[in-house]
């Protein structure tokens, strides 16, 4: 149980690109959520460089409603970074990371609070189906999972994305981590504490697209993998060992053939297939080891995670800049 003696003030994130259309609906729904639960709220939209009309739009209702908060980026940096800039400033007890589009049911978030309440850090929502998704996508993020959470320590429960709600103190630890690579979802269960999930149904987007490509989505899946995980890299060593136990098998057999039958000028195919092989090998694995160390550059560089333009509070800049 917690022992707040007071409402404890919620931080509602919401990274925002180029969500004109969705901004109405989605602050007008969640408000009549907490305010039916009497909670003491904060919004923080973060706007990811949006070149339509989301920051103007944004800035005009928070003119009207002092609970919002607007954090503007200086480009855009894609929704892991946005994400981290709204927990970087966040003010609230408890922190609740949700899609504009009304994708995340913003009633699960009295559920959230309940099991908040009793005790848990983290409270995660669990897709129970994907019927919205497509069969690629959802074929893909089940390959996905599969494969991470066989090469990761760090295990990602399956279907779930970033909407959760989680205490100040998991903020705390999040807000330290320096990694460039903002794999969130990783970084979510890298984090621990005292976490369970809550089933709900995805439904489709309200409004707007996806911002989503596969090739994105691809992206996105090889920064997880290479992020949370160097099982990729170790294992050209027994891949090695073993195309070279296999090498080396073969050529006693071939000195042995030939000290025996003579030497026969044929041959073409079975050079042809172990040179074109183990140069295939030879690439795929400094392919590899370049996407690692691509990654090491662009940490060692240190460059901020995101960058802020500005920050507003009811319609007037309040922050850098
Ligand atoms: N988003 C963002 N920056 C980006 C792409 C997306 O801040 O570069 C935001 C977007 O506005 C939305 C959320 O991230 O609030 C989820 O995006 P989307 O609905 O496109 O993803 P999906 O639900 O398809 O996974
Ligand atoms: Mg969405």
């Amino acid at each position: 149980m917690r022992d707040l003696d007071r409402q404890p003030l919620i931080s509602i994130i919401v990274p925002v690109f180029n969500e004109e259309q969705s901004l109405a609906p989605f602050i007008e729904t969640i408000t009549r959520v907490l305010e039916r639960d009497h909670a003491d709220f904060e919004f923080l939209f973060v706007d990811d460089g949006s070149t339509d009309n989301t920051l103007p739009n944004l800035l005009e209702y928070s003119r009207q409603d002092a609970h919002i908060k607007v954090i503007g980026l200086s480009r855009n940096f894609g929704k892991d970074a946005a994400l981290s800039a709204g927990i970087d400033l966040a003010l609230g007890d408890v922190l609740i990371p949700i899609d504009v589009d009304l994708q995340d049911p913003p009633e699960l978030i009295v559920q959230f609070l309940d099991y908040w309440r009793q005790g848990y850090d983290m409270v995660y929502g669990l897709r129970s189906g994907r019927d919205a998704d497509s069969i690629g996508k959802r074929l893909s993020a089940r390959w996905f999972y599969k494969v991470f959470n066989h090469f990761s320590a760090v295990k990602l429960p399956e279907n779930v994305g970033d909407f959760r709600l989680f205490d100040r103190k998991v903020a705390e630890v999040i807000r330290q981590l320096p990694e460039r690579n903002r794999f969130m979802k990783g970084i979510f269960a890298w984090v621990g504490f005292k976490s369970i999930g809550v089933p709900y149904s995805r439904p489709e987007r309200a409004r707007g697209n996806t911002k989503w490509s596969l090739w994105k989505l691809w992206n996105f899946a090889l920064d997880g993998m290479v992020g949370f995980s160097t099982l990729p890299l170790r294992v050209w060593t027994y891949l090695g060992s073993i195309v070279s136990l296999l090498a080396f098998t073969y050529g006693m057999f071939i000195i042995g053939k030939t000290l025996v039958l003579g030497r026969d000028m044929p041959g073409y195919a079975s050079l042809m297939t172990a040179i074109l092989f183990l140069g295939g090998i030879q690439l795929m694995s400094i392919g590899i080891i370049g996407e690692y160390v691509g990654r090491l550059m662009i940490e060692s560089k240190q460059r901020p995670i995101y960058v802020i333009d500005r920050v507003y509070q009811s319609g007037q800049a309040v922050g850098p800049g």
